[in-house]
């Protein structure tokens, strides 16, 4: 039987097994290095969570001691979970990583470090990282969560057990909301699709309904670029928005993590804090103000992930590949922009959606990425005549 730290995770019953597995012959060892791949939103780094909770729990992740209330919240003394803004990790942080990596445990029985993003590792960085590998800590488990193997460095890769998730089907995505947060099914089945299967994101789609009104205006705006201004417009707008949904998360999710950590320790809202706490509250307040450029970031990946759906409907016109259209509701501007070109231009928008994708990323200014690819959006009827 596996443990309740795992029922959230969905789409990866292979990969549950095998680290329940794991855990359940936990007194024959532990293997020290593992490496998580898989595409954004295939839930790499809560899989990793709910290891390091099963691994510390008694009872293999019983979901509801205090060490695994505490894993989850991320306030237990032996787990760390590193994640970043930037673009690269720096060699200092690796280090850091790296001292913790010999103390002993305080709680647990294991010391558990985990690294998101782990491909923003330069070589020279790898390096300090794979120096611990080879000659590992006794009783600490590393984890790295990567896109895919070929994104870290062979020596790593070699002294890693990987794992490799895959993104959930629409109808996986569906019948979770549908069976855990009570979600019609047809609601459920339409927010997955919009969602392109990303959990989180259909998750709000299909609760909120200022996230479904900021899709919709995201879509309006795409197919409503018809010259230099618009473009230039639904590129500010297309900001706005992002930094809209950035800011409801972020509040959504410093409540939910300030309860939690409550929960944990035992205290309700409003209770005087002991000191021997605090400062786990003050970490989880840092950890909240750093996160702001991340969801950001997410902000403005949500609508590129709305402007490729869009163009994919469009190509899937194009190409009479007779799938079913991610936005049904647009079909009329979407059938029109279909006819007025061809399908290598639409590849070329998609292109240069994935291009705005990676400019971002590599810290390039937001407003100046989105103004170049919606001036990509224009819609000029007369390309067909
Ligand atoms: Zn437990």
């Amino acid at each position: 039987m596996s443990g309740k730290v795992w029922d959230e995770l969905l789409g990866q019953p292979e990969a549950i097994e095998q680290l329940t597995r794991v855990v359940e012959n936990r007194e024959s060892g532990v293997h020290h290095a593992w490496l998580f791949t898989g595409p954004h939103g295939s839930g790499r780094s809560n899989l990793a969570v709910s290891f390091a909770a099963a691994l510390e729990c008694e009872s293999a992740g019983c979901g509801a001691c205090q060490s695994c209330r505490l894993v989850v919240a991320g306030a237990h003394p032996d787990v760390t979970l590193f994640s970043t803004d930037r673009v690269q990790i720096s060699i200092d942080e690796v280090r850091e990583l790296v001292s913790k990596a010999s103390l002993s445990t305080t709680l647990g029985k294991y010391r558990v470090l985990i690294i998101e993003d782990a491909d923003r590792m330069t070589e020279r960085t790898s390096n300090v990282l794979l120096k611990e590998l080879e000659e590992p800590s006794e009783n600490t488990i590393w984890i790295l969560c990567a896109p895919s193997v070929s994104d870290l460095l062979p020596t790593i890769r070699s002294r890693t057990r990987n794992l490799n998730l895959r993104l959930p089907s629409t109808e996986e995505v569906a019948q979770l909301l549908h069976q855990r947060d009570g979600i019609g099914l047809e609601v459920a089945r339409t927010a997955a699709r919009q969602a392109q299967n990303h959990v989180g994101m259909a998750r709000r789609l299909a609760t909120n309904a200022e996230v479904r009104n900021r899709r919709s205006d995201t879509i309006a705006l795409a197919l409503g670029i018809s010259n230099l201004s618009s473009a230039m417009m639904a590129a500010d707008r297309f900001l706005q928005l992002a930094k809209k949904d950035a800011e409801q998360v972020s509040a959504d999710k410093d409540e939910q993590e300030k309860t939690a950590l409550l929960a944990a320790f035992g205290f309700s809202e409003g209770d005087k804090l002991p000191p021997s706490v605090r400062s786990s509250f003050k970490d989880l307040e840092e950890n909240q103000k750093r996160r702001q450029t991340r969801l950001l970031r997410d902000g403005l990946d949500r609508i590129l992930t709305d402007l490729e759906s869009i163009y994919r409907d469009v190509l899937s016109i194009q190409l009479e590949s007779g799938t079913e259209l991610y936005n049904p509701e647009s079909q009329e501007e979407i059938s029109a922009r279909a006819q007025s070109g061809t399908a290598e231009q639409t590849i070329a928008v998609l292109d240069g959606i994935s291009q705005a994708r990676a400019r971002l990323a590599s810290n390039v200014r937001d407003l100046l990425v989105l103004e170049a690819l919606c001036v990509k959006l224009i819609f000029r009827r007369s390309r067909a005549n």
